[in-house]
Formats: C-alpha cells, sequence, structure tokens
C-alpha cells in the first residue's frame, strides 16, 4: 500500500476518467490527488465523480483528496455562426459586446472591461496565443484589431491581455456557485484560477472559512510581482504552466517554475507543476523522452506533486498516464544523488525551521530510522516535517478525515486515520503499531515520533521521542 515515491501524482478527471472503475484504476496506478475542472461539466457530473473518488479511496486503503478547480475570471469570445472560422493574417477582425454569433470579420467578447484596458497597439492572444491581434483602434465595447499571427478560431476560446491587469473581481458568479457546490461536496482542496492579487485569496478564503484549504493557481504575471502576498494566503499553490506559457515568453517559463517551488519550499506549502507534463499521452502510449524529463525535473527541483490534465481527463490512455508518471518519480527517486540535487533546491535557514522538527529530521539521519511518525491534527506538525523533506517516510496519524485527504497532496506524507488517544502513554504503542501495519517498520527498527501534548488540540509539536517496534 504504501508507495516507494515521495513526490505526488494530481490527476484531472474528465469524459475520458471519471466513471467509478477508472477512478479506482487511477487511484491504484498511482494518482493521490484527483483535479474536478469546474471549467467543464455539470454539477451532477461532478457530485458522481467526487462520489467516485470517495469509492475508490476505500478500495485503495489510502487518504485521497479530491481539488475543486475553479475556472476563475477566464475571458472567452462569445460563439460563432459556424461554430468555426479561417483566419488570414493581415485581414481586420473586430472584437465587441455584441451577444451576435461571431463570423471571419468579428466575434462577441461578453466583458466590457476588456475594452476599457486596451489601448492601440495592444497585443490580443486568443486560443492560448495560437492568434495574435493587434488593436489599431478602440472604444467603449469594441476593438478594431488586424490578425498578426493565426489560421482559425472557434468557440469559446479563451482571451488573454498580455501585460494588462484586468479590472475584474477574482470569483465570478459561476465560481461562486461552483465553490458553494463543491464546499457541500466537502472537497479537500480548492483552486482559485487566474488570481493577480493577495485580495483574490482573501476573498476566497473569506467565502471558504476554512471548510477546504486553498492553493492559488500562479498563471498570470500579475501574480508574479504579488506573490509574497499571495502565498501569505495560501495553503499551497499551483505552477500553471499552461496558461502562464501563453503571456511568457517560453524561456521564462522554467525560471519561473523554479523560483515558485523555492518559495513554496520555503514556506513549508505543497506545490503543484501542472501542464503539459506528458501532452502527447493525450493519442499515444507513450512520452516522449523530453516529456519524461520534464517530469523528472520537477521531481529533482523538490515539487511536492505534478499534474496530468488532459492527458487523464480527455486522453486516449489515462491509466497508461499514471502509470509511467508513477515509474518516472519512483526512477528519480532511486537516484543516489536525488536527495542531494532535491536538497540544494532547499533554501530554508534553520533559524527559520519549527526546532522540535528539524530535530526529529535530523535525529533520523543520524541514527538508522526506519521512520518518522506524526501525530497531527490540522495537519501542520506533517507539513512542516515535509518541508525538511528528510530520506525516512513521513507517516502522518490523524482522527480526521479533513486532515488525512489534505495531507494527500504533501511530499512523502503517508496518513493513516487512528483514533483519538487521549493517553499519552499509548502515543508510542500506537506510532509503531501503524508503522510496522503500514510495512515503514520492521521489528526492532526505530521509529521517531513527533506529537503535541494535549492531544487533539491544535498547536505546535512539543513531545518527541524515540521507539522501537517490538522484537517478533
Ligand atoms: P487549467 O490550469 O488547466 O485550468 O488551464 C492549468 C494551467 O493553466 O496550466
Ligand atoms: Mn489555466
Amino acid at each position: 500500500m504504501i508507495r516507494a515515491r515521495r513526490a505526488r501524482i494530481v490527476a484531472t478527471l474528465g469524459p475520458a476518467s471519471q466513471e467509478a472503475g477508472r477512478v479506482a484504476q487511477l487511484a491504484a496506478a498511482g494518482a493521490d490527488v484527483f483535479r474536478v475542472n469546474f471549467s467543464h461539466g455539470l454539477h451532477d457530473d461532478h457530485a458522481r465523480t467526487i462520489a467516485n473518488v470517495r469509492a475508490a479511496e476505500a478500495h485503495v486503503g489510502r487518504p485521497l483528496a479530491v481539488l475543486a478547480d475553479l475556472q476563475g475570471p477566464k475571458i472567452r469570445l462569445g460563439e460563432f455562426a459556424d461554430g468555426t472560422v479561417r483566419l488570414k493574417v493581415g485581414q481586420d477582425f473586430r472584437l465587441d459586446v455584441s451577444g451576435e454569433p461571431g463570423d471571419s470579420s468579428r466575434v462577441g467578447v461578453p466583458l466590457a472591461e476588456v475594452f476599457s484596458v486596451l489601448r492601440p497597439g495592444s497585443d490580443i492572444l486568443l486560443d492560448d496565443g495560437k492568434v495574435r491581434l493587434r488593436v489599431r483602434r478602440n472604444g467603449p465595447g469594441f476593438a478594431e484589431t488586424e490578425v498578426l499571427v493565426g489560421e482559425q478560431l472557434s468557440d469559446h476560446k479563451g482571451l488573454n491581455l498580455p501585460g494588462h491587469a484586468i479590472p475584474i473581481p477574482a470569483l465570478t458568479a459561476k465560481d461562486r456557485e461552483d465553490l458553494a457546490f463543491a464546499l457541500k461536496q466537502n472537497v479537500d482542496w480548492v483552486a482559485l484560477s487566474f488570481v493577480q492579487r493577495a485580495s483574490d485569496m482573501a476573498e476566497l478564503r473569506q467565502i471558504v472559512q476554512g471548510r477546504a484549504a486553498v492553493l492559488a493557481k500562479i498563471e498570470k504575471p500579475a501574480a508574479l510581482d504579488a506573490l509574497d502576498e499571495i502565498l501569505d494566503l495560501c495553503d499551497g499553490v499551483m505552477v500553471a504552466r499552461g496558461d502562464l506559457g501563453v503571456e511568457l515568453n517560453p524561456e521564462d517559463v522554467p525560471v519561473v517554475q523554479k523560483s515558485l517551488i523555492r518559495s513554496a519550499r520555503t514556506r513549508g506549502i505543497p506545490v503543484i507543476v501542472a501542464t503539459q507534463m506528458l501532452e502527447s499521452m493525450i493519442h499515444a502510449p507513450t512520452p516522449t523522452r523530453a516529456e519524461a524529463s520534464d517530469v523528472a525535473g520537477a521531481v529533482y527541483e523538490g515539487a511536492d506533486a505534478v499534474m496530468l490534465s488532459a492527458e487523464t481527463a480527455a486522453g486516449d490512455y489515462p491509466v497508461e498516464a499514471v502509470t509511467i508518471m508513477n515509474r518516472i518519480l519512483t526512477r528519480v527517486e532511486q537516484d543516489p544523488r536525488w536527495p542531494e540535487l532535491m536538497r540544494a533546491e532547499y533554501p530554508v535557514d534553520d533559524a527559520d525551521a519549527d526546532a522540535l522538527v528539524a530535530a526529529a529530521s535530523r535525529a533520523a539521519q543520524a541514527t538508522p530510522t526506519a521512520c518518522i511518525v506524526a501525530f497531527t491534527t490540522t495537519g501542520q506538525t506533517a507539513l512542516r516535517l515535509a518541508r525538511e523533506r528528510p530520506l525516512q517516510p513521513i507517516m502522518a496519524l490523524t482522527p480526521h478525515h479533513h486532515t488525512a485527504r489534505r495531507l494527500a497532496l504533501v511530499w512523502g506524507v503517508e496518513t493513516r486515520l487512528t483514533p483519538d488517544i487521549s493517553d499519552p502513554e499509548d502515543l508510542a504503542r500506537l506510532a509503531v503499531e501503524q508503522a510496522v501495519s503500514a510495512e515503514l517498520a520492521r521489528p526492532n527498527q526505530r521509529v521517531i515520533i513527533l506529537a503535541g501534548l494535549p492531544m487533539g488540540s491544535p498547536g505546535a509539536a512539543n513531545i518527541l521521542r524515540i521507539a522501537h517496534a517490538p522484537k517478533h
């Protein structure tokens, strides 16, 4: 049941994978977190999908998390009368707020704010940058443009304005409805797309009220300018390379990825590297070697998790994609140089570390230790421990389902549900028992235990104990 790897896998569910049998297969193949993408699908479908994840959890015997991904203020084109139109470079093309179906000379954009930030000479990217328009003239509710790049457009393609922060709220009316639904479904994580400023996350937190952990998708350059303030309000973060890459130059993306991973690791919040990781597996049973290398790179950088999007949501080989990802993660972590490389990205100075947690991690490195067991109510102790990236497995024990599931996204943490214990004398017995039953400790091996007393009240760990698994 215990995976031979620390990095985690996020699999997006969709038409290719949301049925019960498939979800169970993805979990068995190694998926830890399941993303439900609210940019697509209906609430009824999402409710069934979430139920399927909960059912799969019972099969695999380890906690699985559901991550609800809110669409956020993504700007999209309206519809075309024929669904698709052809474009020619150099031709005129008009965008306006009219709800009329579009043709090869114009299309609607249902958001007047777009036109208020444009200037003559501004570029507009459509369909993830496949089409580029340059504004010649604009006014309230319209822009006349020239097609610089692109051949085709179709219904609802995305629209980006590089370099412009658009004055629109973080959560659309749809996001608010989706969020209320997701919270009612008891999802474990909520991700907000197109975060631009810290107040966007504050708004999300205000509604969520601790009922789920919250995560910012970093996919706008504007978010990079306010990163520290944004991360202060996050329980996790996603390097959303798809949309981020539309507005950044290709050469900037790996640099931003590394810097985001460092920021998240310094804070001790989980970081997901997302998008196009095994893109070619949407239509092929094996990845390109460059893709394998990209996934491996994220593991060497010490990311908590890597994500599959269309590969599992809509691709022809969803189970194969998770299987390959699992193999790549496992293989990297067997590289004798991996710990050193992964730790080179660990910029934490000791003054900033939780002393007892750092001591536990150091004690585990100093003398042969089978695993570190953390009793945790909110998950904080397990998170602090994961931040140290110890090479011994981390076992988190918690009486709370929601804590166990949230931790499914976190590097190296194996979580089990245990009954609440009131007698501190039970600590060592329970820790050793769980470590042995999860096959993390064999007879006579040393186990390091971290806990906070009194048990059950959230707060920093204040007990460090060493115990041994019983001889046969
Ligand atoms: P998306 O987000 O898949 O919801 O667009 C991820 C990304 O943009 O990389
Ligand atoms: Mn995106």
